[in-house]
């Protein structure tokens, strides 16, 4: 890299600064932090007036809390957590329990708990052959996890690596899984009943345009088991007032070490002075300048609007065009009256089926089918759904007496083949409160207050382009040394002094840290920082 050195007579009205971040999404916040630590003069640039991005919790009607995006927490890295002191600025997370509740068409149910002589119980009412197959099924899972643990904490592994990490017994079988297979593939391999095959394939299409019986989607379903929450690999759990608590939590790391954040401060073109990045200029004309850049936005936001085709070589600017990221998730929150009342275990006092994940998908061809409709541009007629009550075991985020309802469903696609979004949302709501009402057949009346995002709104307030929620697919061939695009898998770009520290890096999206921790590792490298004085104290 060029020497770091910014020209004194630079106009730079905003300020001079050992680096800048260009949003204040938690990989940004991370990485800030992280650079603070070691030393550097850090400023956050952040569009919205709050930081966060997709980690956000906000008052949608008055006394009502809800996260706008994510909702819940399974991969957030423990050494973010330790090296920038998450919990003395308040992180606080609980695995919820039950895991999943998944009620049936016919009344009855399945749940998935943090004890696992519970859910062998649970299992053992549709297929005593299933509660042997789960042990093995789970021993696969963590046999990969590990395989893949050590390739999370640095930009992406090379073949070789790779190969070395996939070797001995089953290693190219396991390679196979994790990158060939489709979840369906997968798992009937283990199980016979369509009781736990249609709920444990649903981590296998999150955030992507594929369907469960689609190649590749048992990738999507192991980045889904990546964590662990309260010693139990896999779970998830709630983050105490919402998931804006740990964006708040690494802002308050972050200036107590320095850090400014500016919000309301939208970047619109990344500097470039002698083919280095050397500072950017907001839409409202302030310039600011910086020894690095690191952008926490998308790619295609990154290379295309900040730093401009023209100013990209000509076959990385094409394949970041080709950067699968068109979302097809629709984000529903709802204040509710009263909780739902399930046929499959009825009730409107809080019990377990309103305390965890509330999974509707009743079976593998039901949420095939709502892929189908999606691949032709249309929203699912019965989509499937991840749904969560946080108020059922938490006071505060709203009214006495009231719940919030968090609404995560696929599919309904960016580009509608019929009508707009603007049109349509309405009526892509109704359904999926429909299909949902044929479970808790009292939902419709207990709802409140709703407001439906489709990806064009989560576009439109997240800033991610295409609203896709990992900015960028998380199929195995936008993976590895293929992520954001082949050749620049190490958070380094094209433009000297211009990093990519959000969830378009390896190893992705999701509330992680880990593109954000390793980017600013990297950067610390290349200004000849010791990354060990991150641990000094
Ligand atoms: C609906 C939805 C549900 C989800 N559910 C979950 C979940 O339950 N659990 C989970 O782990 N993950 C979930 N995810 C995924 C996860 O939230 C994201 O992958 C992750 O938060 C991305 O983090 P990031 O910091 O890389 O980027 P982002 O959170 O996208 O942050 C990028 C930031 O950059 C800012 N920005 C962009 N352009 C500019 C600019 N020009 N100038 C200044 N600022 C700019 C944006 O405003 C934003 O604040 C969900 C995402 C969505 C959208």
């Amino acid at each position: 890299m060029a020497e770091p050195i910014v020209p004194k007579d630079w106009p730079a009205d905003g300020g001079r600064y050992d680096a800048i971040v260009v949003g204040a999404g938690h990989n940004g916040l991370i990485a800030a932090g992280y650079l603070a630590k070691a030393g550097k003069k850090v400023l956050v640039l952040e569009r919205r007036e709050i930081v966060g991005g997709a980690t956000v919790t906000e008052e949608f009607w008055p006394g009502w809390m809800l996260s706008t995006c994510s909702y819940v927490c399974n991969l957030l890295l423990p050494e973010v957590v330790e090296d920038l002191e998450l919990r003395r600025f308040g992180y606080d997370i609980r695995p919820f329990d039950p895991q999943y509740f998944v009620p049936f068409l016919d009344g009855s149910h399945f749940m998935s708990s943090l004890d696992g002589r519970k859910t062998r119980q649970q299992i053992a009412k549709f297929s005593q052959h299933d509660v042997v197959a789960y042990d093995a099924y789970w021993a696969m899972w963590d046999r990969i996890l590990e395989r893949m643990k050590p390739l999370l904490l640095k930009p992406a592994p090379g073949w070789a690596e790779i190969e070395e990490r996939f070797g001995g017994a089953q290693g190219l079988e396991d390679w196979r899984t994790l990158t060939m297979k489709s979840i369906v593939e997968v798992l009937e391999e283990y199980f016979e009943s369509e009781q736990i095959k249609a709920p444990l394939s649903t981590g296998g299409v999150i955030g992507v345009n594929a369907g469960p019986r689609t190649p590749g989607t048992a990738y999507v379903k192991y980045h889904h088991l990546i964590g662990s929450v309260g010693g139990h690999q896999g779970a998830w759990g709630y983050v105490r007032g919402g998931m804006g608590s740990i964006a708040n939590a690494l802002a308050g790391f972050g200036r107590e070490r320095g850090v400014e954040i500016a919000t309301g401060s939208e970047v619109a073109e990344v500097e470039i002075l002698d083919g280095v990045a050397r500072g950017v200029r907001t839409v409202d004309g302030r310039t600011y300048r910086a020894d690095v850049v690191l952008s926490n936005a998308d790619p295609q936001r990154t290379f295309l609007r900040m730093v401009g085709e023209g100013r990209l070589p000509e076959a990385f600017a094409a394949s970041v065009k080709r950067i699968r990221a068109k979302g097809s998730v629709v984000k529903v929150l709802l204040g509710l009256g009263e909780l739902p009342d399930f046929t499959a275990m009825p009730g409107t006092a809080v019990g377990p089926q309103h305390t965890g994940g509330i999974v509707i998908n009743p079976s593998v061809d039901w949420l095939e089918t709502a892929w189908d409709d999606c691949k032709r541009g249309h929203p699912s007629r019965r989509p499937f759904m991840d749904c969560y009550i946080q108020t059922a075991t938490e006071e505060g985020l709203a009214p006495a007496g009231k719940h919030t309802m968090s609404l995560y469903v696929q599919y309904a696609p960016y580009d509608l083949a019929e009508g707009t979004w603007d049109g349509r949302r309405d009526e892509i709501g109704k359904t999926i409160i429909d299909t949902l009402a044929l479970f808790a057949p009292n939902i419709s009346g207990a709802i409140e207050h709703m407001e439906v995002l489709g990806p064009p709104d989560i576009e439109r307030i997240v800033g991610i382009t295409g609203g896709n929620i990992f900015h960028g697919e998380i199929m195995p061939d936008q993976m590895f040394q293929f992520r954001p695009v082949p050749g620049f898998a190490d958070y380094r770009t094209p433009v000297d002094g211009l990093y990519l520290c959000g969830a378009g890096a390896w190893p992705g999206g999701a509330v992680f840290g880990a593109p954000g921790r390793n980017c600013a590792l990297e950067v610390l490298a290349d200004l000849g920082s010791e990354a060990g004085a991150l641990a000094a104290d």
